[in-house]
């Protein structure tokens, strides 16, 4: 073969899920492996399902993930129109050559007639297969039926032959020809099905390699018969592992998020997404796993995906992340985190690249962004905004006939005259420690209730940085109300 040409085919009827993000990601690696090309087509031929702002989702999270394409959508080329629904005319006139060689027909029934046909095969307890009738209905019977305000739809006409398809995962799969039957290409609304479609696009466009999930193995033969009867190329093809859950069913948001957006807005890094997705069903061999894009279109090879399903192991992906986020520089962490305040609201300003490496210093070790607001958010919030937590409250402040509270006003005269820098706070702190005979956490913990409600913050010096002292001492005068 010479360059490989894939493509991601995506029908806008929802966001960018994990499983397309992965055909679109093998789909590129495959592309860059002989420097070939890439090309996005959106099929958005099913008008009915069609949701115009899943097209943008789709493309910008495609390229936050940093998968970029050649050609297609947004970046053109030649052979586009690269949206199926400003292709029609291409597809009526590809319809109609079948019509004419008599390899495809016209059909009327109604769904009800569809369906009942089904359930009596059903009660006969055979497979149904439309039954192909004969003679063959004429131009003029769909005029007729037209007229008559019957559906009208095309449907091809199968060789009556078993259809082997050579996979380059799934290795060679037979369909017999007792389990085809003469398929629907046209629809009563004149939109081609997405077999059509499909087909006539990825031999327009030069797509010599197709690649996309297991889901699709089961139509191939059409698209082989398809190819057949037009007369085009056959491309090679890769069909890719199911992705389970851990509990071995197919993933879905039941137990969490499924949409690339949705780990993006939960404050995953992409390119740790990117590494993720990549082990989904496919390996580079040894005990690697970690990669970066570079590494992966440098690795990537066919023969090591597998047939096996793959697990979407959250708490793995969790880890990534956590040990990418701990490697990372600080400026690709800053643009991260910023990313991912625009995306939410939270109580941290946004625009403040200081504070926000500060903040990212002070919680090294978190496991996604969203870690950070939840522990720091309290100390941006309105100082009468936040809720005390019942438990640490009692543990903290009044247990032991409010042993807390009384630290804590011991503590609040000491702050109200005390230097506001970090050395100053900690010489304090230490100097009630050894005043008063106690641990740390007696002193330390009593501020930190006051001035977050709970006993999670940063160290107890940045989170007074981070107040100030009028802040710091607001706080703790809400918090003596409370006694
Ligand atoms: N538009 C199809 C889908 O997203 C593409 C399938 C294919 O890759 O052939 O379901």
């Amino acid at each position: 073969m010479d360059t490989i040409k894939t493509r991601f085919a995506p029908s806008p009827t929802g966001w960018l899920h994990v499983g397309g993000a992965r055909t679109a990601l093998f789909n590129y690696l495959l592309a860059k492996l002989t420097g070939g090309t890439f090309l996005l087509r959106i099929e958005d031929t099913d008008r009915a399902r069609h949701d115009e702002s899943a097209v943008e989702k789709i493309i910008e999270d495609l390229r936050w993930l940093g998968i970029e394409w050649d050609e297609g959508v947004e970046v053109g080329g030649d052979n586009g129109p690269y949206r199926q629904s400003e292709r029609l005319e291409i597809y009526t006139e590809h319809i109609g050559r079948l019509l004419d060689a008599g390899l495809a027909y016209y059909a009327f029934e109604t769904p009800e007639e569809l369906d009942a046909m089904r359930t009596a095969a059903r009660a006969e307890k055979r497979n149904f297969r439309y039954p192909r009738p004969d003679p063959l209905p004429t131009a003029a019977d769909a005029d007729k039926a037209r007229a008559e305000d019957k559906p009208v739809v095309v449907r091809f006409k199968i060789p009556k032959r078993d259809v082997t398809i050579r996979d380059e995962v799934f290795g060679e799969v037979t369909v017999a020809a007792a389990e085809q039957d003469d398929f629907i290409i046209a629809k009563d609304d004149g939109w081609p099905t997405y077999h059509l479609a499909n087909v006539v696009d990825d031999a327009l466009m030069g797509v010599n390699f197709v690649c996309r999930g297991q889901e699709f193995l089961s139509q191939t033969w059409r698209h082989v018969l398809l190819r057949e009867a037009f007369g085009f190329a056959e491309p090679k093809y890769a069909h890719l592992p199911l992705i389970m859950d851990m509990a071995g069913r197919k993933l879905s948001k039941r137990d969490g998020a499924v949409e690339v957006h949705a780990f993006r807005t939960a404050g995953y890094l992409p390119e740790v997404l990117v590494n993720f997705i990549a082990l989904l069903g496919w390996n580079p061999g040894g005990n690697i796993e970690q990669l970066t894009m570079d590494g992966l279109r440098d690795m990537f090879s066919v023969d090591r995906i597998g047939k096996a399903n793959a697990k979407f192991d959250r708490e793995k992906l969790l880890a990534f992340n956590t040990d990418a986020a701990a490697a990372a520089d600080e400026n690709r962490l800053l643009a991260g985190f910023r990313d991912y305040l625009s995306l939410n609201e939270t109580p941290i300003p946004g625009d403040d690249d200081s504070l926000l490496l500060h903040l990212l210093r002070i919680n090294k070790g978190f496991r996604t962004f969203a870690d950070i607001p939840a522990k720091c958010g309290v100390l941006f919030a309105a100082d009468d905004a936040y809720d005390y937590d019942e438990k640490a409250v009692k543990k903290v402040l009044a247990k032991g006939d409010g042993s807390g509270y009384a630290m804590l006003e011991h503590l609040k005269a000491k702050l109200a005259d005390c230097e506001w820098t970090e050395d100053a706070i900690q010489a304090l702190v230490e100097g009630v420690c050894a005043e008063k005979s106690v641990g740390m956490g007696k002193v330390a913990q009593p501020i930190r209730v006051a001035v977050t409600g709970t006993t999670v913050s940063p160290a107890i010096y940045d989170t007074l940085m981070i107040l100030g002292r009028e802040k710091t001492l607001a706080r703790i005068d809400r918090c003596l109300l409370m006694r």
